[in-house]
Parts: structure tokens; sequence; C-alpha cells
């Protein structure tokens, strides 16, 4: 108990020490601890755009990596088992456990190949599921599954937890931004995208014609487990008005209904609603 509990990621800056102790990590090449002492007048500075806007400029060209996973809807990573239209996480039990003591513990590792300042922003941007949910990331040591953060190319997750070393691509300079990681995270965590949902038909319209050619499938549903949480134009999950269009700025892809000026996929944060299923999700209590 005592030594799980050390495990539990810190809850702010100032336990960043603590931190990579417990991690257990030291740089390989100098033998020091250059995760100690974070200091936030690093944080790296975000791009005025929403995460969705960043994630597909990231992806661009895109589909599959060379002897990695396909990636399709953008950003998302095909298991063997993934077929087009059925999400895993309904076909299958693919959630993280609940601990007795109701905490949702998820180990993770990040690649030491990130600088300190991006090191620095993942982090931050997993403490702040402890402040608002049950979920608590915890430094990998023995355990079977965890995630792994690591620079490939582009912004990718699988979708919830798949067992054993689980791959989330966060590329230098283009995807470590609060809102990507946090996107990310919630793709591992079990969410698809927003403009995915089985409802969205209700609240979007998709012009198929603006889209760029091969790329219409990225707007597919998915059987999606919604939880009783309104659809959120202001979800981290949502695609931009003009994700995937021929002509960006002109042609819009995703168009809100009934107000087809209202703002959507502008999120650089999870959203209320965002965090609202991620606790009904994992049953947390207190949030
Ligand atoms: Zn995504």
């Amino acid at each position: 108990m005592t030594s799980f509990a050390t495990l539990i990621l810190v809850l702010s800056l100032t336990s960043s020490a603590f931190f990579s102790h417990a991690s257990g990590e030291r740089n390989s090449t100098t033998g020091e601890d250059d995760d100690n002492e974070l200091d936030s007048s690093e944080r790296e500075t975000e791009a005025p755009q929403g995460a969705s806007d960043l994630i597909e400029a990231a992806n661009t060209g895109l589909e599959r990596l060379r002897s990695g996973p396909w990636i399709k809807f953008g950003d998302i990573a095909q298991t063997s088992t993934s077929t087009r239209n059925a999400d895993p996480c309904t076909a299958r039990g693919c959630t993280w456990p609940r601990s007795y003591r109701g905490y949702v513990y998820v180990p993770i590792y990040i690649s030491r190949k990130y600088s300190r300042a991006e090191r620095n922003v993942i982090i931050q941007s997993l403490v702040e599921f402890h402040r608002v949910s049950c979920i608590r990331f915890v430094w990998r040591r023995r355990h079977r599954d965890y995630l792994y953060f690591c620079p490939f190319t582009g912004c990718w997750s699988y979708i919830g937890r798949q067992g054993g070393r689980q791959v989330i691509s966060l590329q230098q300079r283009r995807c470590v931004s609060r809102g990507t990681v946090q996107h990310e995270i919630l793709h591992a965590l079990g969410f698809h995208h927003e403009q995915s949902r089985s409802d969205r038909d209700k609240h979007v319209r998709i012009e198929a014609n603006n889209v760029l050619p091969g790329k219409l499938s990225n707007f597919n549903k998915v059987n999606t487990n919604n939880l009783g949480t309104p659809y959120d134009y202001s979800s981290i999950m949502h695609y931009s008005r003009f994700a995937f269009s021929k002509q960006r700025g002109v042609l819009p892809t995703i168009v809100p209904i009934p107000d087809s000026k209202a703002v959507i996929g502008q999120a650089d944060k999870m959203s209320g609603n965002d965090i609202k299923r991620l606790n009904k999700l994992y049953k947390c209590r207190g949030y």
C-alpha cells in the first residue's frame, strides 16, 4: 500500500523532485536527474489554435507509419481487430480498472527524448486529470499495461486500454500542448471523437462534398456510449469546422445545426462535459 501510494503522480509542480525519484529514472548518458525541479517558467507557449487543428496539421499525410499502426479518424491508431464503425469500448471492455479505493490507476512512461519543457507540459496535462476525476496516473514499474508517451510522427492514440505497452504518440513541437495531450489521453481512456457520436446528426451536418478526397471515412459515425451527456461543441474531442476540408477557411466540413454560426472544435482543454463523462465512465465518486 505504501509503495503503491508513492507511485501516485504529484499533484503539484512543487512535488516534482519526488516525481522523478518515484520514477526511478535517470538520464542514462549523463547520470543526472534531468527532470528534477520542473520549473513553471519553462512551460511551452500554446499555439492559438484549438487542439483539433493542431492535430490535423501534425498528421497531414499520416495514414500509416512505417511498421506502425494504421491511423484512421485523423489520429486513432487501429488494432488488428479494429473495424471501421465499431467502437472497441462498446464491443469489449477496454476501460482501466478501478482499485478498491475508488481510484483508477493508469501507469505511464514518458520517453526520455522529450525536452524538460515538453515533459513538463505532458505532466501538467496529466495532473489536470487528478484535479477533476478519480484517474490517477502513476509511474510504470512492473505494471503490465501502461501508456507510453513517445515522439513518433504525428499525434495519435489507441482507443481504450489495449494491454501491454500502449503508445500515445506526441510528436515533439507539433503535438505537445495541453489540448493535444488531453485529447490523446481521452482516446486512451476510452473516448472517441465528439463528431463521431451516434447522435451527431442532430447537432452537426457533415458536408461531404467539401471533404478532401479519401478523407470522408474520418467522419463515419461510431456506436459510442454517450453516458447520458449532451453533445458538446466545445469538447476537446470535437474537430473543427474545416477539418479535412478541400479549402480551409472557405469550405466547411462540419456545420453545426440549427445555429450554423456556433463555434465548434476550438477547445484547448477538456470541457465540463468531457470531465463529466470521464467521471461517469469510471464511476468516480465525489467529482
Ligand atoms: Zn482524436
